[in-house]
């Protein structure tokens, strides 16, 4: 056992040292470029990019924030969906507010959680109409690596409404569930959670993927207190409601390690350069 763990704690300090050092950190004048970010569940905002939204902010760039769902499904069988909803609609605004994004620059498109994909065609044209409407350089949006249902969808959701709009964008592909994988979190005790972990390493490459794909980083060092007070607004998620045992939180996931991969020194991203298409001489 503590070979296994030797091996996990050189491995994650090697992928840590090789994305410092192979990720290129966002210049200013990118960071100064207006944006949104689309978020599947309300969380995923702070987990993916808080850093990233909280330094754009200070550079006085223009946010707006997009949920895509309604977050309704996190607890289910612990609280009725429509309470659930509610409290995760304050909570959403609230982290907003700690990110520095003013409630009037959120969407909530309240779309039921864990069917994105079943209203894709709405989210789309709801989508298309938010980029016709605030003309964003820069699209924040989850990975689709090793990701949650949700986040599949929420991610060709978008990429369908960028191409909709027909403008030139820079898309930044966030990773939230990518980062449960060994060695970035420890297999758990039991088989069946030790299986499930294994599956989502197998998909990461064992960290590979980061490394080969997520090349574009945001240092968030000086930010990293703020965004964990960003997180701590989505109460439902981060803490026990009256204390019920069966009440899960982000922390429980892999042993608080999963929490601990979204607050070391940078954000990474995926990056994708949109150009505008081209006309065809011979269609005009
Ligand atoms: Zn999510």
């Amino acid at each position: 056992m503590r070979g296994a763990s030797l091996v996990r704690t050189a491995l994650r300090r090697f992928n840590r040292f090789a994305l410092r050092h192979l990720a290129r950190p966002l210049l200013e004048v990118e960071l100064r470029r207006p944006a949104m970010v689309f978020a599947p569940h309300p969380d995923d905002e702070t987990l993916g990019c808080g850093g990233t939204i909280l330094r754009k902010r200070r550079t006085g760039a223009a946010v707006h924030l997009a949920f895509l769902t309604d977050g309704s499904a996190s607890h289910a069988g612990l609280m009725p969906r429509a309470e659930l909803t509610a409290l995760r609609v304050d909570e959403a605004l609230a982290a907003a507010e700690a990110l520095g994004v003013p409630a009037g620059d959120v969407f909530l498109l309240g779309l039921p959680d864990g069917a994105l994909h079943a209203h894709h065609e709405e989210a789309v044209a709801r989508v298309t109409a938010l980029l016709e409407r605030h003309r964003p350089e820069q699209l924040f949006l989850p990975s689709i690596r090793a990701e949650h249902p949700d986040h599949v969808a929420a991610n060709a959701i978008v990429h369908e409404a960028v191409r909709r709009w027909g403008r030139v964008a820079t898309l930044f592909e966030y990773p939230v569930w990518l980062w449960r994988h060994w060695p970035a979190v420890p297999l758990p005790g039991t088989r069946a959670q030790a299986r499930a972990v294994l599956v989502s390493s197998l998909r990461a490459g064992f960290g590979f993927r980061l490394l080969s794909e997520f090349r574009t980083s945001v240092p968030i060092r000086d930010c990293v207190d703020q965004k964990r007070r960003a997180l701590a607004r989505h109460a439902s998620q981060m803490r026990r409601r009256d204390g019920d045992p069966r009440w899960w939180t982000l922390d429980d996931v892999s042993e608080g390690e999963f929490l601990d991969c979204f607050f070391q020194e940078q954000e990474v991203f995926r990056r994708i350069e949109l150009v505008a298409p081209r006309v065809d001489p011979g269609r005009r």
